[in-house]
């Protein structure tokens, strides 16, 4: 799509070593063999607690995350500001197990929201929910099956903590994205984040989910909230994504004998995805969008409508930060409205949202050959 290609507005904050940096990474991770020898050697250095921070903070550390907290993810949030890129401080600890750990994440997420209310380059909170509660008990919930008496009770933490944190969106007035997770796990996401939505977005949208359109259900789904939202009177704020487990659920679906939920081919996703965007804007009066997308030819799609229908508030584009960055500058060139997902947190606690980065792209057909050849574009164009 030829409104991507100019690569001297994608990586105007990019000096000449962050372009070969970033070409190198890039390079390796397109090696399958070499990434993944790469790769074990981490999570075995990660498992031995080797001294390997140095070399992470200056690699794939400094391609993939704004900073170890908040204060140091300041620079390069406003570095994205200078283009009018905002920033989605993403909290990227991952792993957390005990009650203990899920306090501490659900209270930097409300730091979080605090920090976006004072600052205009911040649109958006975001959190996981398996930041906040443990996985079994949102597979316990998902598969409908009764509760005994321990599991009744962190359901009712995991909804205080849920509601805490949409409280506090609404209070400072900063729109909370919810990150949608594997399928067995979702019903139970998709249930609390509902009626979440139904509280606190009465008079707009604060609160988001995400739908994953490599779920067959999702368009079905998303009609099936819009007449909620309609007869309930209240907003709907949804994140856009294709999915990032695609392997997985079709691993997990042979494994338990059911029916994938996933498609299996990517035009049906790509289908899917676009078809959803149209919906939304359809209903644009009652709907809010994040698409969170590397996808090009869906990103033309989405600026297409919201040029020919003359609308663009509540409208965003979100991509990871240290990726499709064409994508990005581009459409905020273009006043769109763009917000960079920006991961930080200590490096060693980052370090498994890392390897899923890496692992992530290596699966994605396409992806890092993009990546690659926009870096190689640029660097001669300098040359
Ligand atoms: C800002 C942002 C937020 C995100 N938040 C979430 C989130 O909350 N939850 C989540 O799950 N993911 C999330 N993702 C990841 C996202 O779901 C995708 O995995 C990733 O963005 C790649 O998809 P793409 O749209 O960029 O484009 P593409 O590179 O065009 O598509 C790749 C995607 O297509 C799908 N796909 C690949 N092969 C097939 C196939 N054979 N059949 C059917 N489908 C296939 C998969 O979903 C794969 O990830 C987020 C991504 C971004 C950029």
């Amino acid at each position: 799509m030829s409104i991507f290609k100019n690569t001297e507005v994608a990586f105007k904050d990019k000096n000449r070593f962050d372009l070969y940096r970033a070409y190198l990474l890039f390079k390796i991770i397109s090696n399958p063999i070499l990434s993944k020898i790469l790769i074990t050697i981490l999570k075995i250095s990660f498992k031995l607690h080797l001294p390997i921070n140095w070399i992470i903070k200056n690699t794939v550390f400094k391609q993939f995350c704004g900073g170890e907290n908040i204060r140091t993810s300041k620079k390069i949030t406003k570095k994205l500001w200078a283009s009018k890129i905002g920033s989605i401080l993403d909290y990227s600890v991952e792993g957390n197990q005990s009650e203990l750990d899920f306090n501490k994440c659900m209270n930097e997420i409300i730091n979080c929201i605090k920090y976006a209310s004072e600052n205009d380059n911040i649109p958006f909170s975001v959190f996981k929910t398996t930041g906040i509660t443990n996985f079994e008990l949102l597979k316990k919930i998902s598969s409908g099956n009764e509760l005994n008496e321990i599991e009744k009770k962190q359901k009712y933490l995991l909804e205080k903590k849920f509601d805490k944190i949409c409280y506090n969106a609404e209070k400072y007035n900063v729109p909370i994205l919810v990150d949608a997770e594997e399928s067995w796990i979702q019903n139970a996401i998709d249930e609390i984040v509902l009626k979440m939505q139904k509280k606190y977005n009465k008079h707009k949208p604060i609160v988001y989910n995400t739908l994953q359109m490599y779920r067959h259900d999702r368009i079905k789904y998303l009609n099936q909230i819009l007449k909620d939202a309609k007869k309930e009177k209240f907003y709907l704020g949804l994140k856009i994504v294709r999915g990032a487990y695609h392997q997985k659920e079709i691993n997990r679906a042979k494994k338990f004998n059911y029916i994938c939920p996933v498609h299996t081919l990517k035009n049906k996703t790509d289908e899917d995805f676009n078809e959803a965007l149209k919906i939304c804007v359809k209903n644009y009066e009652i709907v809010s969008i994040c698409a969170g997308t590397h996808n090009e030819e869906s990103s033309a799609i989405l600026s297409k409508l919201i040029t020919n229908n003359n609308i663009n508030n509540r409208i965003y584009f979100s991509q990871l930060l240290g990726m499709s960055d064409h994508i990005s500058y581009n459409l905020s060139k273009k006043n769109y409205n763009v917000a960079k997902y920006v991961p930080y947190g200590p490096i060693r606690e980052v370090i498994p949202y890392l390897i899923r980065r890496a692992e992530e792209n290596i699966s994605i057909e396409g992806q890092i050959g993009r990546e690659l050849s926009n870096i190689i574009l640029e660097i001669k164009r300098r040359n």
